[in-house]
């Protein structure tokens, strides 16, 4: 969760600039600039970064599983209206994609095949302790707005990854298991990061992430190589974020960071999960 929180922050400032050059030069960022950030004395987080729609619609799923008897619409609903409230954020962006906010403002059936149901999922894979109930669990709270067979096979294949990972599951076990059964992962690093086009396609940027994680060698580099391959960054960054952090931990240094771009709300709803005494702003 925390994972996907940090690479959330960290992507933003870098989606912005991924939709800022492909609407002004009707192309890609140029691979030069997106490699500039796998050199560690680049800071992964800018003044303007900010936390967005991923970390929020986390911190929901987090929130419906421990208080709400995983009523998931629900506090989907009531995350979604309030951040809505709160108008354009540090970018000037709308908070949420159009088709979002439809779903938030309506009793419509959200059919949405868009990767807001991989970035949101984390709590499930780490909350629940047997796969069959992650799972199941993972559809139930992916359904309400995404009731779409290609965006529950991302949230699924995201959250029995983290499962497992949590379970003493190799890395390169989950790897195999994923591609058995989810996607190929057949992909180059730095093909990805020449011609990777800006999609937020569940079928086309949560295999991206996978195979980010998949060749990734500690929690930092899992979030620079997120990052490097550019297109909706935060997202492909804060899912990459959430296997990584089952996977190495998060590093102490990010998790000191992160706290300055969160409010008082999610600090203490993460209180809850990893310890007041850690978590203290
Ligand atoms: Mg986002």
């Amino acid at each position: 969760m925390l994972g996907a929180i940090i690479g959330d922050v960290a992507g933003s400032y870098y989606e912005v600039l991924e939709v800022k050059h492909l609407k002004e030069y009707k192309t890609s960022r140029p691979y030069e600039e997106r490699i500039k950030i796998l050199d560690r004395n680049v800071p992964l987080f800018d003044d303007f970064s900010t936390y967005t729609d991923d970390t929020v619609l986390t911190c929901a799923i987090y929130d419906a599983i421990k208080n709400g008897n995983c009523d998931y619409k629900k506090y989907l609903k009531e995350y979604g209206l309030r951040e809505l409230e709160l108008g354009k954020d540090n970018f000037n962006r709308a908070r949420f994609g159009k088709g979002f906010v439809k779903w938030l403002t309506s009793d419509n059936i959200g059919i949405s095949y868009g990767n807001g149901a991989a970035m949101r999922i984390s709590p499930v894979g780490y909350l629940f302790n047997d796969l069959t109930t992650v799972q199941m669990e993972t559809v139930k709270a992916t359904i309400p707005s995404h009731n779409n067979v290609e965006a529950i096979t991302g949230a699924m294949a995201v959250s029995t990854a983290i499962f497992l990972l949590r379970n003493n599951k190799s890395k390169e076990e989950v790897i195999n298991y994923l591609k058995e059964d989810f996607y190929d992962l057949e992909y180059n690093l730095e093909e990805l990061q020449r011609n990777n086009r800006f999609s937020s396609r569940s079928s086309e940027s949560v295999p991206v992430a996978l195979y980010v994680f998949s060749i990734s060698t500690g929690f930092e580099d899992a979030i620079r190589k997120a990052i490097s391959v550019g297109g909706d960054s935060d997202t492909i960054a804060c899912i990459v974020g959430s296997l990584a952090e089952a996977c190495y931990g998060v590093d102490e240094n990010l998790k000191e960071e992160v706290k300055k771009y969160l409010n008082d709300d999610i600090i203490n709803l993460l209180n809850s999960y990893y310890g007041e005494k850690e978590w203290k702003k």
